[in-house]
């Protein structure tokens, strides 16, 4: 507890990037040690490697697939457990602690965060004026609701219980693992753009474009946690504003309550008055910042032990069938 109340905001900055440093590390070991699988289901090692679980974080949408599953008939889909388990937790996590997954665990973010450093250093960055930010910040929203509209309102239960048995979603890691092994011209020019546009506009896949991100911060909005600002010890500096990875304007406002607040807590550790900027709850207790990342954590990890604990970690598809559907991975299309 004494660890909790004595950590400096000063040292917000270089706890955010050991952290997700540490994830993006985790997530670089984990694709590789899936690649190593997939070379081995081809015939082209020799040696068997495990199949990492943890890649179906990067099937959210599998996740979301999979939720309404469970919600409507209570089953634990057997097939991508791990995507359900870590979509789970990470909900709960922004219901609980705002957008805290997009400021402290995607590699995605943490990417875009780096470039953003770099631009940031470069002198590149360019704030974008409002009658431009606003329409660009509800692309994610309208991209979230076509995933909504498709998977939630449209699809049956029947069309979900086939869909999971085709090879393409059985093999839906094996395709993404060759979205990115094997780009067409096509992804290489959006992710050129967006690496380019990112230089001048600040995280602009995160802030404009990412569907997850947009439903995280739909539900960080009942989240009982927000940055609070001391209008009578703040100096009016703008150093708050200037670092905010999500541009927004803290030092005009006395609660940061938009769906674009990542949590990362970068405008506590630059303001230059104590106390003046500060993590509450409900009601307006402050609370140490360092809770936020610590629950973050304590969220994330008793997910997985329980999911590991009660199977629903591993896919339950045998060996010789998801051998035989990744080897035809390639040429499977959408059903
Ligand atoms: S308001 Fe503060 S905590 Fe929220 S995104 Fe901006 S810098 Fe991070
Ligand atoms: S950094 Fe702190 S003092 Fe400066 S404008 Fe923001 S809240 Fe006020």
């Amino acid at each position: 507890m004494s660890l909790i109340k004595s950590f400096k905001p000063c040292h917000i900055t270089t706890l955010r990037t050991t952290i997700q440093a540490l994830f993006t590390l985790f997530c670089l070991y984990f694709g590789w040690q899936f690649y190593q699988f997939y070379l081995w289901c081809l015939g082209e090692r020799a040696s068997f490697v495990p199949r990492p679980a943890a890649v179906e974080a990067f099937l959210p949408i599998s996740g979301l697939v999979n939720l309404k599953q469970l919600i409507i008939t209570g089953v634990y889909d057997p097939i991508h457990p791990a995507s359900l388990t870590i979509f789970m937790a990470v909900l709960l996590i922004a219901l609980l602690l705002r957008k805290g997954f997009c400021g402290w665990i995607c590699p995605v973010g943490f990417t875009s965060n780096l470039v953003e450093k770099l631009a940031q250093r470069l002198g590149l960055l360019y704030r974008l004026p409002d009658w431009l930010s606003y329409p660009l910040l509800s692309l994610k929203y309208l991209l979230l609701g076509f995933f909504f509209y498709i998977i939630v309102i449209k699809m049956s239960m029947a069309a979900i219980e086939q869909f999971s048995k085709t090879p393409y979603n059985i093999a839906s890691d094996a395709k993404m693992l060759l979205f990115f092994l094997q780009p067409t011209t096509t992804t290489l020019w959006v992710m050129g753009f967006l690496v380019l546009v990112s230089f001048f506009s600040r995280n602009f896949w995160c802030r404009f474009l990412c569907p997850y991100g947009a439903l995280l911060g739909i539900l960080a909005l009942a989240s009982p946690l927000r940055i609070n600002r001391d209008a009578e010890k703040c100096i009016d500096c703008q150093k708050c504003t200037k670092i905010c990875p999500a541009s927004i304007t803290v030092a005009s406002k006395k609660n940061i309550l938009s769906p674009d607040c990542i949590g990362c807590g970068e405008c506590i550790g630059v303001c230059p008055k104590e106390d003046c900027l500060s993590l509450q709850i409900w009601g307006g207790t402050k609370i140490p910042f360092l809770i936020l990342p610590l629950a973050m954590l304590l969220i994330l990890f008793a997910f997985y032990g329980w999911a590991v604990f009660t199977g629903h970690w591993q896919s339950q598809v045998p060996l010789p069938v998801l051998k035989q559907y990744f080897q035809m991975a390639a040429e499977l299309g959408h059903p």
